[in-house]
């Protein structure tokens, strides 16, 4: 479906060290001028990614990535390996994270970019928000456990690679490995979406929470996936309308979970909140992720591509 599709014009990497917020300590960043292949969105094994942070960083590079972003889920650990093998590679880099919320009782996941990772307020509240994760784990277990399939808790335990942030991929993997279904896409939609037994409701932050943390630590905050979430599409402008005034500033138009129709949608979107476009492969691991890192469509030419409010 998603074709890597490259730009024809060569790309002259002319590269410049910016430093991208004046009112931030010293935060400093590799940008490539203008990048031909920018991808915003992925994981390593910091959050619920297969590979470590500078596997993750090479595998970019090799597929023609020129300005990366690593975002876990609600962690920051990665970052700082993620930027020395970028920069090791010739990548261009920004700091990222993917940040769990919940608004009006759906779950939301939104996008910062180009933040301080060092910035107190952000750090602090993705911790607290890691926290409950290991107390809905075992809700979860409980709810499995309760139709009949007992111990997920501590088999999804066997596939965690960061004590502190246990997801429903982990769960999703041992139930794979335990033969409940043939794949991970099988998992979800039969115990772990909404409505499935092994689905629990969860406390994540509030959207005016992540956005806070985002924006006081230098950052854009990005709406992510936004095809992904079950809303109509008033409540999807409800929703845009509430990003926006609380300061989110952009919208994964072209990301690896949406068809060719969702971006066109959301291009739309995007151009009516005048937000600025991202683009991402939501990359978690290669045998996993349909699309890989870097290789996916290029946002529609008349955005403005997020990368822009970065430098
Ligand atoms: P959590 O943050 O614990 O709610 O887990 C969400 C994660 O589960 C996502 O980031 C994906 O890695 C994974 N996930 C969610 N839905 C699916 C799906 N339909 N197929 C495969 N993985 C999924
Ligand atoms: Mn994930
Ligand atoms: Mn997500
Ligand atoms: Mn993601």
């Amino acid at each position: 479906m998603h074709g890597a599709r490259q730009p024809a014009a060569p790309h002259k990497r002319i590269r410049a060290t910016v430093g991208f917020m004046l009112n931030l300590p010293i935060v400093f960043c590799l940008l490539p001028v203008t990048p031909a292949n920018f991808d915003f969105h992925c994981h390593s094994a910091v959050s619920d990614g297969l590979l470590p942070p500078q596997e993750v960083a090479r595998r970019a590079a090799g597929n023609g990535v020129d300005l990366w972003a690593l975002t876990d889920h609600d962690d920051l650990g990665g970052l700082v390996i993620a930027r020395e093998t970028a920069e090791e590679a010739g990548m261009g880099f920004v700091p990222g994270v993917e940040i769990s919320i919940e608004w009006r009782g759906v779950p939301i996941h939104v996008v910062g970019l180009g933040f301080d990772p060092a910035d107190r307020g952000l750090s602090g509240g993705l911790d607290e928000l890691r926290s409950g994760r290991i107390e809905r784990a075992r809700r979860m277990g409980d709810a499995l456990a309760a139709i009949g399939i007992p111990g997920a808790y501590e088999g999804a335990l066997c596939f965690v690679t960061n004590p502190s942030l246990i997801s429903r991929a982990h769960f999703a993997r041992y139930l794979v490995s335990i033969g409940i279904a043939r794949d991970m896409a099988g998992v979800f939609q039969h115990y772990l979406t909404p409505g499935k037994p092994g689905y629990v409701d969860h406390r994540w932050a509030t959207l005016q929470e992540a956005i806070g943390w985002i924006v006081g630590a230098g950052g854009v905050a990005v709406a992510a996936h936004p095809g992904r979430y079950r809303m109509s599409g008033s409540e999807m402008r409800r929703f845009l309308d509430d990003f926006k005034d609380l300061g989110g500033q952009g919208l994964e138009v072209t990301c690896g979970s949406h068809s060719p129709d969702q971006v066109m949608h959301f291009a739309r979107l995007a151009r009516h909140y005048a937000f600025h476009a991202s683009r991402g492969s939501d990359f978690h691991g290669p045998e996993e992720s349909y699309v890989d890192l870097g290789k996916l469509p290029q946002l529609p030419e008349d955005l403005k591509p997020v990368w822009r409010l970065l430098s």
